[in-house]
């Protein structure tokens, strides 16, 4: 059996949406709007309570007081601005904006960085394993879907080769296939013995500590560079809550896998290396 939603006030644990029904069917909710647009949206709102007291500069002298408890809610809101998702989604959308437009002004001038920026040289690297052998795959040069988890944008064909042939295994070397994103060829070699299983174990065995002491590397000569030129290093909070100053450039794989998932390209798995069977 439903309950009316203007006679209760939703408990947090019911959702946001029927939080938000509740609010906007209330008469003062414009006004309620207003009063909490300087939180921003944050999930997870401070909620300050007492008395705001106007003072002359000058003189000392109260000339206005105004108690939270004649506000709505009896509260007044500030938004959390924790930059993790996990703590407050709104806050860290805001938070990745505002870092989007850092690095916009530091790539193409503006907000007060000179426009000559523009012309300096920019690396935008990318790290991949290299081929143990033609595999399925599919590519897309242009998407067009909303979200790349789902894409279903036309790929092109697999492996199209004008003068296609068998190798030396009788396999096919083309494969004119349009592979769907769930197609369980993707990945799987053209031939099982064409492809270089050998390698590909050894690189398996060893990508994690290549990738471990190449990120070092490129840490270490960036945090070089930063001293030599006097940029200051910039403080993070880590998703355990410890704060570690960095130099203002990270080189993160997790960034990298996330991408892959949106259908770029993923950096080796910096995993502990895994001993093979011979
Ligand atoms: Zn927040
Ligand atoms: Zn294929
Ligand atoms: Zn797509
Ligand atoms: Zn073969």
């Amino acid at each position: 059996m439903s309950t009316p939603l203007t006679l209760y006030r939703p408990d947090p644990a019911v959702g946001r949406i029927a939080q938000a029904l509740h609010r906007a069917a209330t008469p003062e909710f414009s006004g309620w709007l207003e009063h909490t647009a300087a939180a921003g949206g944050c999930a997870r709102p401070i909620r300050l309570t007492g008395t705001i007291a106007a003072v002359e500069a000058t003189t000392g002298r109260i000339t206005g007081r105004l108690r939270t408890d004649e506000l709505p809610d009896r509260a007044l809101y500030k938004a959390c601005g924790n930059r993790r998702e996990s703590q407050c989604p709104d806050c860290a959308w805001v938070y990745a904006g505002d870092a989007y437009q850092v690095v916009r002004c530091g790539l193409t001038g503006g907000k007060g960085v000179p426009d000559s920026v523009g012309r300096h040289p920019v690396v935008f690297a990318t790290f991949t394993a290299p081929s143990f052998g033609a595999v399925h795959h599919r590519h897309v040069a242009r998407h067009t879907c909303a979200a790349r988890q789902r894409c279903d944008c036309r790929p092109a064909p697999c492996h199209a080769r004008s003068a296609a042939g068998t190798c030396q295994h009788g396999q096919p070397a083309a494969c004119f296939a349009r592979h769907d994103t769930d197609d369980p060829q993707l990945g799987q070699p053209l031939c099982l013995d064409c492809y270089d299983h050998e390698q590909h174990a050894v690189w398996n065995y060893f990508s994690g500590e290549l990738w471990r002491r190449t990120k070092q590397a490129i840490e270490r000569h960036l945090a070089a560079l930063c001293r030599q030129r006097g940029i200051p290093f910039v403080q993070v909070v880590t998703g355990s809550g410890k704060v570690r100053r960095l130099p203002p450039v990270r080189v993160s794989h997790r960034q990298g896998r996330r991408d892959a998932a949106k259908g770029g390209r993923a950096l080796p798995r910096p995993a502990a290396p895994r001993r093979c069977r011979p």
